[in-house]
């Protein structure tokens, strides 16, 4: 993730002593004179406009206020001695910044009614326009609302009922696989019949059409057309991606401004193109079956660009056992040579009438 900054917004706080309202760059109360202490929080304003004076802007980038040491009064963070007192800063506190103060309030807000008068005021009124009564800072929207802010836990939501619903379904898959795949019957059988399949796939060297990004395709191929397709995401800009930014959100800088920012990301897009090459594909397959213990390969007559495949063998047998037939499926040409007919094997059987294993008898 990219931040990106949009702008700066003032923020505000509310003045402790006389719970007045103020500007966030306002060191001290409009109401009542007292500095603002370190620990009010500033809060966003009910609608945020981004700033256009340089001037406001340069001490929004300068970073967190200082607290004078002597008496508390908040200085730019560049300061060297105290404007309240004139003592030295070297040893001040800075303001805690970085803090998410909510989504940014681009929209515009409702009127504030005064809570002594009841007068409607515009919500960037300080004090009420018709009493002068205060009109107190709106508490911070939390952190969490936001999709792009913090990652939220998703299993904070999860009721404790979740998770135990969840044990029990798994209780009872594990007994399904159980009762299905796992328990067997050990049974008797007779064999009654044998059956073999034995096939080899023909491949022939020829032109093959695939696709693939350009910069993967091999050099002696030959490129066809391409097309652009999203290939990853990254943090960085890059000339063919696409920015996709999260909503915008509002950061104390701890200078009384708020930074406003967006969390964006890049998907880049790449050349997806097809390509031809020479290459061995199955063009035919020849197979042969029988039903004895003497399995046999297919013959094969191939050209000069030509060749054989990868050579695939089943064999199958039929087991009689208590009353009705079993059958059973095996790769193996040995095991499959001492399934003489009428020989007697065990043989494991689950639930679901498939054998899982043999041994003669
Ligand atoms: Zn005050
Ligand atoms: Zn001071
Ligand atoms: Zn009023």
């Amino acid at each position: 993730m990219t931040k990106k900054t949009l702008g700066y917004v003032h923020l505000e706080w509310a003045c402790p002593n006389c719970q007045r309202k103020n500007l966030g760059p306002q060191k001290f109360c409009n109401g009542c004179g007292a500095p603002q202490p370190k620990d009010v929080e500033f809060v966003q304003a009910a609608q945020e406009e981004l700033i256009t004076d340089e001037a406001e802007i340069a001490r929004a980038k300068a970073g967190p206020d200082v607290h004078c040491p002597y008496c508390g009064a908040r200085n730019p963070a560049d300061a060297t001695f105290c404007g309240g007192c004139g003592g030295n800063l070297a040893e001040a506190e800075a303001r805690k910044s970085s803090r998410v103060v909510g989504a940014h309030r681009d929209g515009p807000a409702p009127e504030v009614s005064c809570p002594a008068c009841g007068t409607a005021n515009p919500a960037s009124a300080q004090v009420c326009l018709q009493c002068g009564a205060n009109l107190t800072a709106k508490p911070a929207e939390t952190p969490e609302h936001l999709p792009s802010a913090k990652p939220v836990s998703t299993l904070k939501g999860l009721p404790v009922l979740g998770l135990i619903g969840g044990f029990f379904v798994c209780v009872i898959l594990a007994f399904l696989v159980y009762f299905f795949f796992i328990r067997t019957e050990e049974l008797t059988g007779e064999v009654q019949a044998v059956s073999w399949t034995r096939s080899i796939p023909l491949l022939a060297l020829g032109s093959v059409e695939y696709e693939g990004w350009l910069d993967e395709i091999p050099s002696d191929a030959e490129v066809g057309s391409c097309r652009e397709e999203f290939r990853y995401t990254q943090d960085q800009p890059a000339p063919n991606a696409v920015e996709v930014c999260g909503t915008p959100y509002t950061v104390d800088t701890g200078s009384g401004f708020g930074e406003v920012v967006q969390d964006c990301e890049y998907q880049v897009y790449d050349d997806f193109c097809s390509y031809t090459v020479m290459d061995w594909t199955v063009f035919d397959e020849v197979t042969l079956t029988g039903s004895d213990l003497n399995p046999r390969w297919p013959d094969v007559n191939l050209l000069s660009n030509q060749r054989e495949g990868d050579r695939q063998e089943s064999y199958e047998v039929v087991f009689y056992a208590d009353g009705r037939t079993y059958e059973y499926t095996t790769t193996d040409d040995y095991e499959f040579s001492q399934f003489t007919p009428g020989s007697r094997w065990l043989l494991n059987v689950n639930s679901l009438s498939a054998v899982t294993s043999i041994k003669k008898k």
